[in-house]
């Protein structure tokens, strides 16, 4: 399967991230990617977040550096049960894609109905695009009421190829998230969450799971350049409407 973009990824400006843009840019090249999106943290997550105005300031990165796409996003943090996020509309409208996602510095792990609250409320939230890392059991959720939300309301889940590592026993949560979305018609991200330039692009595990899930290519929307765009433009769209 086709993954041209890279949807998840953290250069410097995310403090334990140890990759500068253009070193991001290297590992981009390396592994044969088109694009990539730079997600660093939102500013709840202690210890890992730039400054709200480092989002306001992205214009001044190139949107293509030596041939490769650079796309402006973010990887907010899951406030509470109620769809809040970290931070305002004033910089959510200004990036193309915008991923929520439950980090413990910011949420803390709960009941499987409160955690499957807080993500549906977060996929709900017409500001959002995708889901980071649904498969942490860290927090249990109820898988098909997730998938099934996702679909609803047209947003990614995403297939986390770092999980596979730092997020132990993510491997059949996200197989099982996997057979759903194929199962529902479900969008599926396949990110990296490269903290490290080589990472941008390493999609080792988690292409595997998309693949034998069943997912077709028409779901995955960073299969291709195309096909990312028109998700983001979309979405970008309905950000801005809402
Ligand atoms: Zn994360
Ligand atoms: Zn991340």
């Amino acid at each position: 399967m086709r993954i041209q973009v890279d949807t998840h990824t953290h250069s410097t400006a995310s403090l334990h991230a140890y990759s500068t843009i253009d070193e991001l840019v290297s590992g981009a090249k390396k592994n044969g990617l088109k694009g990539f999106v730079l997600t660093e943290h939102g500013p709840a997550l202690q210890g890992g977040f730039p400054h709200p105005y480092y989002f306001g300031n992205l214009h001044v990165v190139p949107r293509e550096i030596r041939g490769i796409s650079l796309l402006r996003g973010v990887e907010l943090n899951i406030m509470d049960d109620s769809g809040g996020l970290d931070l305002p509309f004033k910089y959510l409208k200004l990036l193309d894609f915008v991923i929520a996602g439950l980090h413990d510095a910011c949420f803390t792990p709960s009941s499987k109905e409160i955690n499957t609250r807080a993500m549906v409320a977060a996929i709900a939230n017409p500001y959002v695009d995708c889901i980071s890392h649904p498969g942490n059991p860290v927090y249990p959720i109820n898988y098909e009421e997730v998938v099934k939300a996702a679909v609803h309301f047209g947003k990614a889940l995403e297939i986390n190829n770092s999980s596979f590592k730092i997020r132990k026993g993510s491997l059949e949560n996200c197989k099982t998230i996997a057979r759903l979305c194929g199962q529902y018609g479900c969008y599926v991200s396949c990110g990296s969450d490269a903290h490290y330039w080589r990472d941008v692009g390493n999609f080792e595990t988690a292409r595997t799971v998309i693949e034998e899930a069943g997912i077709n290519e028409s779901l995955l929307i960073n299969s291709t350049v195309d096909s990312f765009t028109e998700f983001y433009k979309r979405r970008t769209g309905e950000r801005r409407n809402a």
